[in-house]
């Protein structure tokens, strides 16, 4: 049997992933702020511009959705892409942006810094394959019913293709329990240390489902050995198309901030 292409037995030494001067996967820690969904150009430049002067390194916001319920808001498409370069291009920011459907590659890889690909996507082998020979970074988002075993598969789909960019997202899995929107398993961030040799962040946003909690769960990934977070922040939340409720404000995230630093040092990391 081979041995996979995630596996530290496959490549002992931590993967390095470089977008531009950010870094994943070394002493630093990487955070990547702003909306889940972009609807606005003026309110995402203001939101970017604030986490960036609060020291977040890259900007996300959903252009292309994987939402649940059908008849709900699937994103701006291309519209959305077009708002997040010109914030690109005004904050110098880059920028982590969905891709649902294998046949927008082209389409998505001209705006993206970092193709982001869903929980609800992990399994679209079609996907995986098609970020695989592109030469764009992925964050591989874990499936919230999906192994790490099945996870790193998933990976392999992608690093099989070619593409050695890959950071892995924890971002909550589904258990019995219902006071949260999903269960994070901190587990995962130094499970996967073992592993693979591929950088991992955490999405507390989606796993808490709720803003008051996803400080708590921001700490403790940085504390469990994380190399970065994915955190959904917005000017004004509760106006917000999508995923408001757990949407921290920029006031939260500019508290969370220095208290995140602190444990990043604790934990001899930098922030
Ligand atoms: C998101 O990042 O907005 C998102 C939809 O996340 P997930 O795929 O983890 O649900
Ligand atoms: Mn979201």
């Amino acid at each position: 049997m081979s041995c996979r292409l995630s596996s530290r037995k496959h490549k002992p030494q931590n993967s390095i992933v470089q977008i531009r001067e950010v870094t994943f996967g070394a002493d630093n820690l990487v955070v990547m702020a702003g909306p889940c969904t972009i609807g606005d150009e003026a309110d995402l430049l203001k939101v970017a511009l604030s986490v960036k002067m609060m020291g977040a390194h890259v900007l996300r916001g959903g252009a292309f959705k994987t939402r649940t319920a059908h008849h709900t808001f699937q994103g701006l498409g291309e519209t959305a892409l077009k708002m997040m370069a010109g914030v690109r291009d005004k904050t110098g920011m880059p920028v982590v942006t969905e891709i649902t459907d294998a046949r927008d590659l082209d389409l998505v890889g001209r705006y993206a810094d970092i193709l982001q690909i869903g929980s609800r996507n992990m399994q679209n082998t079609v996907l995986l394959k098609a970020v695989g020979k592109s030469r764009c970074p992925v964050l591989l988002k874990r499936g919230f019913s999906n192994t790490i075993d099945e996870w790193l598969e998933a990976a392999d789909y992608i690093l099989a293709g070619g593409n050695e960019q890959v950071i892995l997202c924890e971002r909550g899995i589904r258990t019995f329990e219902y006071s949260t929107r999903f269960t994070l398993d901190i587990l995962a961030v130094p499970v996967i240390k073992s592993l693979s040799h591929l950088p991992i962040i955490v999405d507390p946003s989606h796993a808490a489902g709720k803003r008051e909690l996803v400080g708590s769960l921001a700490k403790a990934a940085v504390a469990a050995g994380a190399d970065g977070l994915l955190i959904e922040v917005d000017c004004n939340p509760n106006k917000a198309p999508v995923d408001g409720r757990q949407t921290i404000t920029t006031g939260q995230f500019a508290k969370l901030m220095p208290q995140l630093r602190a444990v990043a040092n604790a934990v001899g990391r930098g922030l």
